[in-house]
């Protein structure tokens, strides 16, 4: 068993860090809110009063933050944590989001400091994160990915290694693209449904068997009522923050504009996105572009 220091413990790095605790490794937490402590406190875990206290003596250090500038903060700048942690050589494993200029430059100074990192962003929710059935994506060394495994295993289910480092980001942000198109996809089926005077019950029963069934719909259907469990349910609680997708289709979009790709879907989604946050609803699940869909119905 670990010793992990673990920083960030929002919607998702809480629910990790506590099945860490589950599966036996010793972990001590931080994040900028005092309420993450406490929760991580009530769970087994260990407080710290800073990131570099958190990390100090750990052989994993695991950051779970909301963007690329918090991830270059916390260990570059803040105190500088791979410069806090460098003498006791643990593995790090940023679990973030970010673009992958930021993840390529941390682990560039991570490996300039001898150290081997992974980026591991993650897909499956919350919900995932609170069951340890996570999917981790990851880009880094062979050997590192190799360190990392039986970490990611008490966290996750499906644990790929995407490729060198980046590469998880990579597949992350081509991931929550085609999700992001996709759920504005099921919301405008279910809104055009129920012009047509069909039950949303009965048709999420037969598309969830159908060709146009997906995890938006199966799943995390953002029309009211078909799956109990989702964040249409509870007034769109996230669940995944509609100003985090917003900043993952950006990332894709900026990664489409350095590489020429075609992505005109992603483009159109963006802008509903940024509307969705715009009136007010980016701490809304992202889901909830259903509602705001629905208010722009004409006639
Ligand atoms: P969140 O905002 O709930 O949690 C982020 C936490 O980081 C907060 O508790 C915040 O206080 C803390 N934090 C910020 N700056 C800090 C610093 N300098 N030092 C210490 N703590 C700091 O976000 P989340 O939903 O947990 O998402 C985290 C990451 O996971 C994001 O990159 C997101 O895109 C990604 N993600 C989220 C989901 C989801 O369903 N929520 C799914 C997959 C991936």
């Amino acid at each position: 068993m670990a010793r992990i220091g673990f920083i960030g413990l929002g919607n998702m790095g809480a629910p990790m860090a506590a099945n860490l605790v589950k599966a036996g490794h010793s972990v001590t937490g931080y994040d900028l809110a005092p309420a993450a402590l406490r929760a991580l406190h009530r769970v087994g875990g260990h407080i710290a009063g800073s990131a570099a206290e958190a990390a100090s003596g750990a052989e994993i250090v695991i950051t779970m933050l909301p963007a690329g500038e918090h991830v270059r903060e916390v260990w570059l700048h803040q105190g500088g944590l791979i410069e806090a942690v460098k003498d006791a050589r643990p593995l790090l494993i940023d679990c973030s989001t970010i673009d992958v200029d930021s993840a390529r430059a941390v682990t560039a100074a991570a490996e300039a400091a001898g150290l081997s990192m992974l980026d591991a962003p993650v897909s499956g929710g919350t919900a995932g994160a609170a069951n340890g059935t996570l999917t981790f994506m990851v880009g880094g060394s062979a050997d590192a990915f190799g360190r990392g495994l039986p970490i990611l295993q008490g966290m996750g289910k499906n644990i790929f290694h995407a490729g060198g480092p980046g590469a998880g980001q990579a597949v992350k942000i081509c991931n929550n693209m085609m999700l992001a198109i996709n759920m504005v996809g099921v919301s405008e089926g279910f809104l055009l449904a129920q012009k047509l005077g069909l039950d949303w019950g009965k048709l999420h029963e037969i598309c969830s068997t159908a060709t146009s069934n997906s995890w938006a719909l199966s799943n995390y259907c953002p029309a009211p009522g078909p799956v109990p469990a989702a964040p249409s349910n509870r007034d769109y609680a996230p669940g995944f923050m509609a100003a985090l997708m917003l900043k993952d289709v950006k990332l894709s979009q900026a990664a489409a504009e350095a590489t020429g790709s075609p992505t005109p879907l992603a483009a159109h989604a963006l802008t509903f996105y940024q509307a969705v946050c715009d009136a007010g609803d980016g701490g809304k699940d992202f889901s909830v572009v259903f509602r705001w869909l629905a208010g722009q119905t004409r006639g």
